[in-house]
């Protein structure tokens, strides 16, 4: 999608810290990070909201849950505890309309968040 920040980033046209990259997805560092260790897990294929999520994108799914794990436990937070969050349109303040999974860890964090 041409508007999209997330597709530019895939396509090397914005630059980002991009710490995974496998045929399926990216991982890059927030720009505006909200924990020490605050990564996106980003699929190649633009998918707008989870609301546009297809069968056909079950396993995509599951990969970018699986590849979240796998750079928690690179970055050393697996034991102690990270959260994953996708969120969904305004009430959940998704800003950027490419699905993105968040992985932030390195700090307690509350529960209910805000
Ligand atoms: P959302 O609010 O849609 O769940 O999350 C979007 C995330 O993307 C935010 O945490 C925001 O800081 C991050 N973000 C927005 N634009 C850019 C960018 O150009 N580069 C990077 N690395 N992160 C971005």
């Amino acid at each position: 999608m041409p508007d999209c920040i997330f597709c530019k980033i895939r396509d090397g046209q914005v630059p980002a810290r991009i710490v995974h990259r496998d045929e399926h997805c990216l991982a890059i560092e927030d720009i505006n990070p909200q924990a020490p260790t605050h990564l996106l897990v980003i699929p190649l294929e633009h998918i707008p909201t989870m609301n546009d999520l297809t069968e056909a994108h079950r396993e995509l799914v599951g990969h970018l849950h699986l590849t979240a794990a796998k750079l928690a436990r690179q970055r050393g937070i697996a034991d102690r505890g990270y959260r994953l969050v996708f969120n969904t349109w305004r009430d959940a303040g998704q800003t950027v309309f490419h699905i993105h999974l968040h992985l932030l860890g390195g700090r307690p964090m509350e529960w209910p968040p805000g």
